[in-house]
């Protein structure tokens, strides 16, 4: 049977919902039909020139990226820009555009998982949550209808916590209601008595994301004409999703050692740091790409150190204490190279979910930065 753009979509919303993307972000189908089926598909960081002629000479389906081409609206599809050059060319060669971005960065298992893996990490865990991504949904629900109305809650997606489904807690009691003349009630008829009814008051836990698939099932299994819910904001983290890494070093070694290994793991010649290479360290905090805004979280969960990508000068400073001493070191290893190996995760896994589709990374480097190294300085 032959797989469609459609049926990737679902695995990748699956693992890492579009959902828990950023906000200014836009991932999912960028060029093409969702119904295309795909025998080839070509994976790389970033589109570019190169990959672009590499997924038309190796007559790829797809060309799935970490880094959207379209962030911001085109005005032009033509070859006037590079973007809009690019897409005009995929989509003149039948060949789909896909993103898995920041959906991917807060995936378990993600971006920064995998960074955490290569660097030997263990015990890894997500280094923050998403703040803001769980809901608690309480409805009232007669007794006979408490298990429909739950079923589709679940179906829908409700109640998922950890590595639990069908997740939910119910209670007994009695609701009432009177019906006015323009209502059409599940109970009594328009213009009644006050009606009293058994029910049940159902929680549950639901992803953000998720809430209006949730609610509209929700609703239409309930037999009220008006369904009493609640939906209330709780501190609750969504745990299948998070900010950046941090595991340990199976050994403490020094900075200085790891630093050397982080060079030659990320295939990168020269870093940036802040620390001090003869101190010891165990507990590393990573966060592949941009991860400046969390040195506060690497620093309140107690890493040693904390590499991730595009800090600004003035950054390194927050890692200062009161006398300019580094409280914990701070890498910066190199936007790219801390997410090529964002390209082997995703033929590792879209191969084992789709066997049939033949998964290529690029042959290419996509990042356009070079670093160079002077021989006599
Ligand atoms: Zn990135």
């Amino acid at each position: 049977m032959s797989v469609t753009i459609a049926d990737i979509h679902a695995a990748v919303e699956h693992w890492a919902p579009s959902g828990t993307a950023q906000s200014y972000d836009n991932v999912g189908l960028q060029i093409g039909r969702s119904n295309k089926s795909v025998s080839k598909a070509l994976i790389a960081l970033d589109l570019t020139p190169q990959v672009v002629n590499e997924a038309i000479e190796t007559r790829a389906d797809l060309v799935l990226t970490h880094h959207p081409l379209i962030f911001k609206p085109l005005s032009h599809l033509t070859d006037t820009s590079l973007v809009s050059s690019m897409a005009l060319t995929l989509a003149e060669h039948g060949i789909a555009l896909y993103a898995a971005h920041t959906n991917l960065d807060a995936a378990r298992d993600g971006v920064s998982f995998e960074l955490a893996r290569i660097l030997g990490l263990s015990n890894v865990e997500f280094l923050g949550g998403l703040k803001g991504s769980v809901v608690k949904l309480v409805v009232f629900v007669p007794t006979s209808h408490i298990d429909d109305v739950q079923n589709a809650i679940h179906a829908a997606g409700g109640g998922q916590i950890g590595t639990y489904s069908s997740c939910s807690f119910s209670h007994g009691g009695t609701g009432q209601f009177k019906p006015t003349p323009s209502s059409s009630p599940f109970l009594g008829h328009a213009a009644g008595d006050l009606e009293k009814v058994s029910e049940v008051r159902l929680e549950v836990e639901v992803a953000r994301w998720q809430l209006p698939r949730v609610l509209s099932a929700m609703i239409d299994a309930h037999p009220y004409e008006e369904v009493a819910h609640d939906i209330i904001p709780v501190e609750t983290e969504f745990k299948n999703a998070g900010i950046g890494a941090i595991g340990q070093l199976s050994t403490p070694t020094t900075l200085g050692a790891f630093l050397d290994r982080v060079c030659s793991v990320l295939d990168n010649p020269a870093l940036r740091y802040v620390g001090d290479p003869s101190k010891s360290i165990q507990k590393v905090a990573v966060c592949g790409g941009s991860g400046s805004d969390f040195i506060q979280l690497a620093q309140k969960n107690d890493a040693d150190v904390y590499i991730t990508a595009d800090v600004t000068y003035h950054r390194f400073f927050d890692v200062l204490d009161q006398e300019g001493m580094p409280d914990m070191a701070l890498i910066d290893a190199g936007h790219y190279e801390t997410e090529k190996m964002t390209e082997d995760l995703l033929v590792r896994w879209l191969s084992t979910q789709f066997p049939s589709v033949q998964w290529v990374k690029t042959n290419s480097r996509t990042s356009p930065v070079k670093t160079w190294t002077a021989s006599d300085v």
